[in-house]
């Protein structure tokens, strides 16, 4: 099957009972069973049909063995992290996703699990924070609002040469473009709120790994510590990845259009966007991805001259998330990165006049339009 086919009639396929083209949504907590110990479901924690039908079908999208379906991205995380114990070292990636970061520094460490954030577009600095006591490299790409990027497949060589799992977030360019387990992930994490349900009206995470021994233990901790996703948002997600192609496709075609206009608009200043041939990660990304994805930041001049162009846009909505039908606009120094002492945040390159756009599915038009006369 090719991508679009495959998110369609991957995973289960239609139900077997009535032959619903959707699947059933199993509102249901517990499962009669036929004899002790004889049954296919038990207790709907540890396992539900409906949930069991995205599960499949995420792991068949990224290519992996087996897909769990968690309340919350942060749920999914969380859970992935229970696989390390007091005196395990992680290496991640230095800008990631601000709630990962939060979990990492502020949750994680109280057990006693160590984390260097390095800039894992660079390969040396991770093979010189490799430790004895190192057990996974964690990275997103493209990052988040810099869309800075990293070599998936070096950085798997890289963790099999040591014995480490190698994690990836692939929120950003979700399987339709980027399938990391294929280039050498062990673990492929999604924040499902964002591109996969791509409607603002679910959050989710989701988790595939590569193996089956690793299944086992990431469903032992999903039934064990329960961030379960339910079964309505499991079908919500489902109905939201069957468009997913197009949906990427079409966001695919807005973004590039966006990012032409502002490169050369006068007003901007920097434009990020690995789709760029001048982006520093150019070819790696172009290597490793079907596509750019639809996430760009660009700076103007000052923070007033971007809470101008905030106030004034009509059709980008001003919100945090990212990967919806709408376009959606936000100020990283404010919002999402408000938390990081401005001297910390400009040395990373996020300045007071970055704006950050997760372009949606409006007429682009429109879009150009609106940009333009908020931009004046
Ligand atoms: C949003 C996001 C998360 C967290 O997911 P939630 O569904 O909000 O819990 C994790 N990683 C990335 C890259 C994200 O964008």
């Amino acid at each position: 099957m090719r991508k679009k086919t495959r998110l369609i009639h991957g995973g289960a396929g239609v139900d077997k009972t009535v032959g619903a083209m959707s699947p059933p949504i199993y509102q249901v907590s517990t499962f009669k069973q036929e004899g002790v110990g004889n049954f296919s479901y038990e207790y709907a924690r540890t396992g539900n049909p409906t949930r069991e039908a995205l599960e499949n079908l995420i792991a068949d999208l990224e290519g992996g063995k087996r897909g769990f379906a968690f309340a919350s991205g942060m749920a999914a995380i969380s859970a992935v992290m229970d696989l390390f114990q007091t005196g395990d070292h992680i290496v991640v990636t230095d800008d990631v996703y601000g709630g990962t970061y939060r979990y990492m520094t502020k949750i994680l460490n109280r057990r006693n699990i160590d984390v260097t954030f390095v800039d894992t577009s660079n390969l040396d600095e991770v093979k010189e924070s490799i430790r004895p006591e190192t057990k996974a490299i964690y990275i997103e790409t493209p990052t988040n609002p810099l869309l800075k990027v990293s070599d998936i497949a070096a950085l798997a060589a890289i963790a099999k040469a040591s014995d480490l799992l190698f994690i990836v977030d692939n929120t950003f360019n979700t399987p339709y473009w980027q399938t990391p387990i294929e280039l050498g992930a062990n673990i492929v994490i999604h924040s499902a709120t964002k591109y996969l349900g791509g409607h603002s009206d679910v959050v989710a995470g989701l988790v595939v790994v590569d193996d089956e021994e690793l299944g086992e233990d990431i469903h032992f901790i999903q039934n064990g510590s329960g961030g379960v996703l339910a079964p309505h948002d499991s079908w919500l997600l489902m109905r939201g990845i069957r468009t997913l192609g197009v949906r990427m496709e079409e966001i695919e075609s807005n973004t590039g259009k966006i990012v032409e206009y502002l490169v050369n608009h006068p007003q901007v200043g920097k434009v990020y966007y690995p789709g760029l041939p001048e982006h520093p990660n150019h070819d790696v990304h172009a290597k490793q991805s079907g596509g750019f994805g639809g996430m760009l930041s660009f700076t103007v001049a000052s923070e007033k001259k971007a809470l101008d162009v905030l106030n004034n846009v009509k059709y980008f909505t001003l919100a945090e998330s990212l990967g919806a039908v709408e376009s959606l606009i936000s100020l990283p120094a404010k919002m999402t990165h408000a938390s990081i002492p401005r001297e910390r945040r400009l040395e990373l390159g996020i300045e007071d006049g970055l704006i950050r756009v997760s372009v949606g599915l409006e007429d682009v038009e429109d879009l150009l339009e609106d940009l333009e006369q908020a931009l004046k």
